[in-house]
């Protein structure tokens, strides 16, 4: 209704004034643009007055306001007289964002990662496991930002204090805590679980991703409002420039967007058809992008299209061409326009529409081997058990060896067979008698770390569970003799790894 009824006023006021009009609702925020010309203010009095008399509903004066833009103050004195609302300057909250014509100011950034804070105190985050805490860090407080990073792109300082929070959330339970201990580094924990991290998001790339839907709902529908008012602000005044031949100067946000370009360009494939929808030197068209896109001024026709380009190859390139120009002319030559609008596909998804998660994804891969890591998160064990696992497979316990290299002071001693030496993982779990028995009963046989590690992470391997539970119950075993003095026998421990691994099969 609400939708309706700004139609019906839009048209109103547009047959009224000679001035364009713009409305933008959505919830219960209305915002309108106008100019303070003439009778137009009037207009829109008399018309929102007209409206809620029909509508019965009431306008809050109290709660809404005006911000004028180059208006003298003795207007601005006027219209506040004449619409009854107080005036405001930039920035606004709409929609929970700052509306801005400059970059978010530190206070602004700083409200964002209070947000965070408050939330965490409200948390009784030294009663959660750690396995609590990083579902806790995971689900809320990296998605806090997210509506933020969708639209703005985070100073450095920002996404580092909002990752402090984090780190500090899930390793020592609280915010600036006097100690604890980061088993491991930052950047793993962000990696996705089947890269051996613990799926926190990268706040970096995260928000790169985001922001690089704008890129691609003005590629995609260049005739959509959004599309319409990037080509006004920023592109070429003389004809409709597509977005990558955007121009240097302009506000803080087309800067964060130009910045991202060779993402977008590496991301998007042109399919030709008609070739009028595609940039000749910038649109990625022949599975390749060509070198000069924007930055080489020799080129000559920078905004020609690919129809425009073909009849006039000659001119275009110059000579001597180089590998990449005559690439592109061999296959410009043999090119057949079709009927049909060009379209443009995004690369990282088989159904060719752009995702934030897509390139993300493709991201925080780059470089990175995919190692059986996501079998463990698939195991039938409590979420304690997969972060113990993931985090023995970096070799970041807290056993002895580990201890020496962060100067924390120990005893050397192996509590499991009391042994004189430096305790380290492949002691504790492999070479100790204790845990050679233990195998021995379980019958595992030839047990390395790097084969109990290998029969976890094997999804058809039957026993991977007993393992995985085995695995832990010597940790909790030696974490129990080491700091409560509390011994169980040999038969104690494997009777306790046989039923706890049934029981976490059964409800795990
Ligand atoms: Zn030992």
């Amino acid at each position: 209704m609400l939708q309706a009824a700004a139609m019906t006023l839009n048209d109103h006021l547009s047959h009224t004034l000679s001035d364009p009009f713009y409305i933008l609702q959505y919830a219960d925020d209305t915002l309108f643009f106008s100019t303070a010309k003439g009778q137009a203010p009037r207009t829109l009095l008399l018309v929102l007055q007209n409206f809620s008399e029909v509508s019965g509903m009431k306008i809050n004066l109290a709660k809404s306001s005006f911000v004028p833009f180059n208006l003298s103050t003795q207007l601005v004195s006027t219209l506040q007289g004449l619409l009854g609302c107080s005036s405001t300057t930039l920035p606004i909250q709409y929609l929970g964002l700052p509306l801005t014509d400059r970059r978010p100011d530190k206070a602004t950034y700083q409200l964002l990662i209070d947000k965070l804070t408050n939330r965490l105190s409200g948390w009784k985050a030294k009663l959660l496991s750690r396995a609590g805490r990083v579902v806790l860090a995971s689900s809320v407080l990296s998605t806090i930002p997210i509506f933020f990073m969708s639209v703005f792109k985070l100073p450095a300082w920002v996404i580092r204090s909002i990752d402090r929070i984090r780190r500090d959330f899930i390793w020592k339970g609280a915010v600036h805590p006097a100690k604890g201990v980061h088993l491991l580094s930052w950047d793993r924990v962000c990696l996705p679980k089947n890269l051996g991290g613990f799926g926190l998001i990268n706040l970096t790339l995260h928000n790169l991703s985001l922001l690089l839907r704008w890129w691609w709902r003005i590629h995609d529908n260049p005739t959509s409002q959004w599309g319409t008012i990037t080509r006004i602000l920023y592109g070429n005044s003389e004809r409709s420039t597509p977005p990558l031949t955007w121009k240097q100067s302009g506000s803080f946000f087309r800067k964060d967007l130009r910045r991202l370009r060779p993402f977008f360009q590496i991301s998007v494939s042109t399919r030709v058809c008609n070739g009028e929808g595609t940039l000749f030197w910038y649109d990625n068209w022949a599975n390749m992008i060509l070198q000069h896109f924007g930055n080489d001024h020799s080129v000559q026709h920078k905004h020609i299209t690919l129809k425009e380009a073909l009849p006039i190859l000659g001119q275009l390139l110059p000579s001597p061409l180089n590998y990449n120009e005559s690439l592109i002319a061999s296959v410009a030559q043999q090119l057949q326009l079709s009927q049909g609008n060009d379209k443009h596909l995004w690369n990282w998804r088989t159904d060719g529409k752009y995702s934030a998660a897509s390139v993300y994804r493709k991201l925080i891969s780059a470089g990175k081997h995919v190692f059986a890591f996501k079998n463990v998160w698939k195991l039938r064990v409590p979420p304690s058990v997969h972060i113990f696992l993931v985090l023995l497979a970096h070799g970041r316990i807290l056993t002895q060896d580990q201890l020496l290299k962060r100067n924390i002071p120990f005893h050397p001693k192996c509590v499991m067979c009391d042994l004189q030496i430096t305790e380290s993982r492949v002691h504790l779990f492999c070479e100790c008698t204790f845990a050679m028995n233990v195998w021995a009963r379980l019958q595992v046989s030839h047990a390395t770390l790097d084969s109990l590690l290998f029969s976890v992470c094997s999804p058809n391997n039957a026993g991977r569970g007993v393992i995985a539970t085995a695995l832990w119950g010597l940790w909790l075993e030696r974490n129990g003799r080491t700091f409560r003095s509390e011994h169980r026998s040999l038969d104690a421990i494997i009777q306790w790894i046989v039923q706890q691994a049934s029981l976490f099969e059964k409800f795990c």
